[in-house]
């Protein structure tokens, strides 16, 4: 049985406890997780101190640099290692984490490092009554040690979103990754340590939220800045942790995304980029859109098309090249998702296609899996059109005017991202502009920039990450005047 642990000052150490991890295939354990318990995550905290002041405070951007090009390297040198290992813990298609996941985890680290070389400063030569005049200009400094909370969907991509540009900046961190993807950070640990990492500067705790890693780490008075990635709740409960000694958050949380699909659209590009943002990674997508509203004339077409789509998507392992959905990340998420298929049937929903669990066979049956979904025939109230869901499941209504859509589109607590479907690209600016989201494609879907602003509105994020916009979470700006 495989065993994960901790990764603190460049070592893997046990916890006060273990936890199982189990696949999503099948609930089988595959792995016992050390759990970091508040001794840990002390010592994790006090190593990441060290560090900040040790040889990684020391470096010039350059060599920081030439570092994190090597990370990322070595991820791609390791590349199937890093494959196996998420797709054990998620489950999820390899031929997704091949192409989004695994490459997306080693391009943050050079990305940033690229942003943070080419960084602008800002510099003014101001004039004085006694005509010496003086020199203003801003130096950026790491914000110290930053600790960097991650939720399982995407858990190397997202957890070195953060891990990333905190790095560049010069920070040192404490990454606290879900309970249920604890392997590709771990794995990360050996990847810093074979590059020449200093010890410290990366390290590694888990276990769960409350009275575990991820409150001990967010309530340490020792960590600087919290940047967090998951639900809407835990995100409100961290920026209460994070009060108590003023520390800032970056917060990436929930989403009820709409995609509004006009007559005009490209029918086939509509359909194929709806098909991805509502079953991607069995719907596990904080970007993924659970809304969907097409205009009336194409309604019909729209819901049967979508309907043939979602019927095609094989629902299977990750190492079969057929599979196009994998399970739900695990048995208890499955719950959650199922108690939203019923409701929907409660709430008079017509039930398109699915609406239960796929059949499996031999030990899958046990697995997290649940059949792709479509509803239709909901009032804009209803649970399954406000509340996330995060499973392969989209409910489709029809709209007469471009002023109704973007009403009934912008009705929601969330505002993480849109999805508007036309050829008339004056539409397109038109409708973008007045959407109440932190992204927003026309035509598109997951496409994007990395040096882009990336959050949410609303109560799906506060802040923004990407290129330079991270730099203005993950260092302090100091203003320097000195008279001449
Ligand atoms: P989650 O909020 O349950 O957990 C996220 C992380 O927070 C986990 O590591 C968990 O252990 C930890 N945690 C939980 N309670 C905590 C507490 N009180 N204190 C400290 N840490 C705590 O989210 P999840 O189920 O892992 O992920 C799914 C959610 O993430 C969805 O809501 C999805 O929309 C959101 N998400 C958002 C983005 C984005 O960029 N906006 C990206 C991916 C996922």
């Amino acid at each position: 049985m495989k065993q994960i642990r901790n990764f603190i000052n460049g070592e893997f150490v046990s916890g006060s406890k273990m936890f199982e991890k189990r696949s999503p295939l099948n609930n089988a354990v595959i792995a016992q997780v050390c759990e970091a318990g508040k001794d840990e995550v002390d010592f994790a905290v006090r190593a990441a101190r060290a560090a900040l002041h040790g040889p990684w405070g020391k470096l010039v951007v350059a060599d920081r640099v030439d570092l994190l090009y090597g990370v990322a390297n070595e991820i791609v040198r390791r590349f199937d290692e890093f494959l196996e290992a998420e797709c054990a813990d998620t489950g999820k298609p390899m031929s997704l984490a091949r192409h989004i996941d695994i490459p997306r985890g080693a391009a943050n680290f050079k990305i940033f490092a690229d942003v943070v070389k080419n960084v602008p400063t800002e510099f003014f030569e101001l004039a004085t009554p006694d005509g010496r005049g003086a020199l203003n200009y801003a130096t950026r400094s790491p914000i110290g040690v930053v600790g960097i909370v991650c939720p399982w969907n995407l858990p190397l991509l997202l957890m070195t979103w953060k891990a990333g540009p905190a790095l560049a900046c010069g920070n040192t961190i404490v990454v606290k990754p879900s309970e249920e993807t604890p392997q590709t950070a771990a794995l990360l640990g050996e990847v810093m340590n074979a590059v020449g990492i200093p010890k410290g500067v990366y390290n590694v705790v888990h276990g769960f939220g409350p009275a575990s890693a991820g409150e001990f780490l967010t309530t340490h008075q020792g960590v600087n800045a919290i940047t967090f990635t998951g639900e809407t709740r835990t995100g409100a409960a961290i920026m209460k942790a994070a009060a108590d000694g003023a520390r800032p958050v970056s917060l990436e949380m929930g989403g009820k995304n709409p995609a509004i699909v006009f007559a005009d659209c490209d029918f086939e590009a509509a359909i194929e980029g709806t098909m991805r943002s509502a079953f991607s990674n069995c719907g596990q997508v904080c970007l993924g859109t659970e809304r969907v509203y097409v205009e009336r004339p194409i309604f019909d077409k729209f819901v049967a098309a979508l309907k043939q789509g979602a019927e095609n998507l094989k629902v299977g392992v990750p190492g079969d090249p057929a599979t196009g959905i994998g399970p739900l990340i695990s048995l208890e998420h499955k719950a959650k998702v199922l108690s939203y298929y019923r409701k929907a049937k409660e709430e008079g929903a017509t039930v398109v296609t699915g609406g239960g669990v796929p059949n499996m066979s031999g030990d899958l049956a046990d697995g997290a899996w649940v059949q792709p979904t479509i509803w239709t025939g909901l009032s804009d109230d209803a649970a399954v059109c406000r509340e996330e869901i995060f499973g392969p499941c989209c409910h489709i209504s029809p709209f007469d005017s471009e002023d109704e859509v973007i009403r009934r589109a912008n009705d929601t607590t969330y505002g993480l991202s849109a999805a508007i479907w036309t050829t008339n690209l004056q539409r397109g600016h038109r409708v973008a502009a007045k959407i109440e989201a932190g992204l927003v494609w026309v035509n598109s879907w997951f496409l994007r920039d990395l040096r882009t602003p990336f959050g949410g509105a609303k109560q799906s994020g506060i802040g923004r990450e990407g290129g330079v916009h991270s730099l203005e979470f993950y260092t302090e700006l100091k203003n320097i005047c000195v008279k001449l």
